[in-house]
């Protein structure tokens, strides 16, 4: 929870605090706008209760005027007074006045004269403040009869009366007088519960504080209070105040303002005790408040929960996506977009899960035999070396290739030779058993194993019991297919600290074992060396084809019935930059070793056809003999290649013959009868050069559709002097016509033998005494040369 709030920019925080924000804005509003109309309402009600306390006031003053009056009037009636009034007795109307006065509880009773002067008084003190009020009553009542006022004596309030002394007519007034004391202030307390005071200020003088309900402690306040504010007030007007840290109301009611002296009282409302009725409202207010918000944040964090939470783990679930660990479970069973968010993410872990999964088998498994495969082996190899390392120990590699593989695949097809690879990948797991690690495929017909902590002699067993696993033929399709493998040995740490110095070692070790037929090689620098040799041959010469740094030379045959230059055979050159002029002995067998005589096969023809043309147009009628060897005849798309080039060159067959070695032939005797009668129905002459080198059966030789034979020149050399030789060439030059085919002598050094060949009824002859090889273009002007020296 705490790490979660700490992400304030997460969704969930977001929400939360959108949440509690408004909520909080929504609460804290009500609360203050509640607050303000309480307040209000307070204040309100205690102006209204100021504005009944100032007619309550009013009416308490006229109340005690109204007592005052009855007093005064009764003592006005009454006989004896008046009669005393009349009469002027000094004596009984001070009595009067006293007793009356006390009775009553008049504080001052003063009778005053026509003359509107004070006759007779019962006052504690007299002065001029009472004969300027006795003056101006007498002289109100006067006019209206009675009359009542409020005025000061001695700084003090009291309320006076007049009333009128008839006998029947008016001989004088009494005045009558009652202090506005503590008693008027605690009636009117205890009246309208307001605190009261009464102030006065005498002219030029300060305030003065007559009365007041307040303690002592407040009144000194209030005084100070008064002397700063009470000059600005009106009667009837409500101020604020506070007394003693207690918030009031005070309204001002004006009693007396003469040139003399201003009284006014001030009637206190306590702010604070009003509101207190409300504080209780306020305090449930506060606290629905904040039961509000804690409810707000509780539901909103729920509610974002609720929302964050799933997309929180499904972030969860995509970074462990990311590394790559797919079993990460995604449930939900919300039926809302996240719901839907959660199934599509599910949905599409198990979609890369499976992606991933046919990925790393393409990455790491060989699909066609379901081994190992280049990558995965490389590791196992690393794994293995480090395991030895550690144990110092050897850890031995062994890389095996089949033979004639390609072969196989291009005669009987791909699907095949599919199978061929899987029997054979199922057949080394079965021969290794569960001991060994498990074999790998690195390619084509490539496989190799890895033997972990392991001695040469272990690693040469394991090899031999491949190459007699691999000696069972293998039946795929109601075909068994013989099959044989070269194997390459390479150690670490011996051959190599890494895996794939280790593999190449193998491979070069492999191919020495394949070139030696030797079974299982282990290697050896040295084998290294000619490999390297070779490699760097065969790119010799790719780079020559491509430089042009081939010549064609031809080499004339001669009809030895009469001497015309019949056919040519043509012959490779390579004139290299460096090394100069290079016979075909020291490339031709590499080049058929690696397939590379597929090329320059080709090349040959293309160049013969086009020396052919030339010969046509120029009027020669000669038959190109051109060579094939194995390789050639192994390809199926031979003939339709010779094809286009003839095309290429408008040149038929008929003038052509192809040189095939016995050898070329008794490889693969079954592809070679396809590939030549294919080559003989296009209208080529075949022809069987080295003839008597190999060991063909001449059961077979009579079913292939070959027109000549080619008696090979180690025979007719030196025939001249052996009669060994003389006997095979004579025996062949009957063979061959006694099978229908032209006969033809190579290696011709001399006159000598080309007689014997023409008494021995051989049909043509071909060798250094006619003439060496020579460039093609030659070849023309030799001809003409040739017919001139025989008259021809
Ligand atoms: P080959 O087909 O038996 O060619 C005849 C070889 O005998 C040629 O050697 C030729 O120069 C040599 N020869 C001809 N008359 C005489 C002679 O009177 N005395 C001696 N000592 N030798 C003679 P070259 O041209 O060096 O060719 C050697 C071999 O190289 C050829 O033997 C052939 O197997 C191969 N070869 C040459 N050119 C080609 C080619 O274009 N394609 C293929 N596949 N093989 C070729
Ligand atoms: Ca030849
Ligand atoms: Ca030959």
């Amino acid at each position: 929870m705490i790490k979660q709030f700490i992400r304030i920019n997460s969704l969930e925080s977001r929400i939360v605090a959108l949440f509690i924000s408004l909520m909080l804005a929504l609460q804290i509003a009500a609360f203050f706008y509640i607050n303000q109309a309480i307040d209000a309402n307070a204040r309100n009600a205690v102006r209204n209760e100021l504005l009944v306390g100032e007619r309550v006031f009013k009416r308490l003053l006229e109340q005690n005027a109204q007592k005052l009056t009855t007093g005064a009037k009764v003592l006005a009636a009454d006989y004896a007074f008046r009669d005393a009034v009349a009469s002027h007795n000094q004596e009984t109307i001070a009595s009067a006045l006293e007793n009356h006065g006390e009775r009553i509880g008049s504080a001052i009773t003063v009778l005053i004269g026509l003359d509107h002067k004070i006759q007779a008084q019962a006052a504690p003190s007299s002065g001029p403040d009472l004969e300027r009020i006795a003056r101006q009553l007498s002289t109100q009542a006067e006019q209206k009869g009675t009359a009542d006022d409020i005025d000061i004596i001695d700084g003090k309030p009291f309320q006076f009366v007049i009333v009128p002394i008839k006998a029947p007519i008016t001989i004088g007034w009494v005045v009558m007088a009652f202090p506005i004391n503590q008693t008027t202030v605690m009636d009117m307390k205890a009246v309208s519960a307001l605190d009261t005071t009464i102030l006065t200020q005498a002219q030029n003088q300060a305030w003065q504080l007559n009365v007041s309900t307040f303690p002592d402690q407040a009144q000194k306040s209030l005084l100070t209070w008064s002397d700063q504010t009470v000059h600005k007030l009106n009667s009837s007007m409500t101020v604020e105040m506070s007394l003693e840290e207690k918030e009031f109301s005070a309204h001002v009611v004006k009693l007396v303002s003469n040139s003399q002296y201003q009284t006014i009282a001030l009637l206190h409302r306590s702010v604070s005790d009003a509101v207190e009725e409300y504080q209780r409202l306020k305090i449930t207010l506060l606290v629905l408040t904040f039961i509000g918000i804690v409810v707000a944040i509780f539901t909103s964090v729920f509610f974002a929960r609720r929302l964050t939470g799933p997309l929180r783990d499904l972030a969860e679930s995509a970074k462990e996506l990311g590394r790559g660990h797919y079993n990460v479970l995604i449930k939900t069973d919300r039926k809302d977009e996240i719901g839907d968010l959660a199934n599509a993410f599910a949905h599409m872990r198990e979609d890369i899960a499976l992606r991933e999964e046919k990925i790393s088998r393409l990455a790491y498994w060989d699909t066609l035999t379901q081994l190992p495969n280049r990558v995965q082996f490389l590791s196992m190899l690393k794994t293995a070396i480090d395991e030895s390392a550690n144990y110092q120990e050897q850890c031995y590699v062994l890389m095996m290739d089949l033979d004639r593989f390609k072969h196989v695949n291009d005669v009987m097809g791909h699907r095949f030779g599919d199978e061929l690879l899987r029997q054979v990948g199922h057949r080394l797991c079965e021969e290794l058993g569960t001991q060994h690690s498990k074999p790998a495929r690195l390619g084509g017909d490539e496989f190799a194993i890895v033997l972990p902590r392991s001695t040469q002699q272990q690693a040469q067993q394991v090899a031999n019991q491949i190459l007699m696993a691999l000696e069972r033929p293998i039946s795929i399709e109601d075909q068994t297919v013989d099959l044989s493998a070269g194997i390459g040995i390479a150690a670490y740490p011996k051959d190599g600290q890494d895996p794939s110095t280790l593999l190449i070692h193998a491979e070069v070790a492999m191919y020495a074992a394949k070139v030696s037929r030797s079974g299982a090689l282990e290697y050896s620098p040295e084998i290294d060396q000619s490999s390297q040799l070779s490699l760097s041959l065969l790119s010799e010469l790719r780079h020559a084809l491509d430089t042009q740094a081939f010549r064609l030379y031809a080499q004339p045959k001669i009809a030895l019935d009469n001497n015309k230059v019949v056919a040519v055979e043509v012959l490779i050159r390579w004139i290299h930059p460096e090394r100069g002029f290079i016979y075909p002995d020291q490339f031709i067998p590499f080049s058929e070793q690696t397939g590379f005589i597929r090329l320059l096969t080709l090349w040959v023809l293309e160049q013969s056809a086009l020396a052919c043309k030339n010969w046509i147009e120029s009027g020669l009628q000669l038959k190109v003999s051109v060579n094939l060897s194995t390789r050639d005849l192994l390809d199926q798309d031979l003939p339709f290649k010779i094809q286009t080039i003839l095309n290429k060159y408008q040149v038929t067959p008929e003038h052509f013959c192809l040189e095939i070695t016995e050898s070329a032939i008794m490889d693969d005797p079954i592809r070679a009868q396809q590939t030549l009668d294919k080559l003989s129905g296009m209208g080529f002459d075949l022809s069987i050069d080295d003839f008597g080198t190999g060991y063909s059966s001449l059961a077979y030789l009579k079913r292939l559709p070959v027109n000549e034979l080619k008696i090979d020149k180690s025979f007719v050399l030196s025939m001249e002097n052996d009669a060994d030789d003389t006997k095979i060439v004579r025996s062949t030059i009957d063979l061959g016509h006694n099978m229908g085919l032209r006969v033809v002598a190579e290696g011709v050094e001399n006159l000598k033998v080309m007689q014997l060949l023409a008494e021995l009824g051989c049909d043509q002859a071909q060798g250094y005494f006619m003439s060496k090889p020579i460039p093609v273009e030659q070849i023309h002007g030799w001809i003409q040369t040739w017919n001139q020296q025989h008259s021809l």
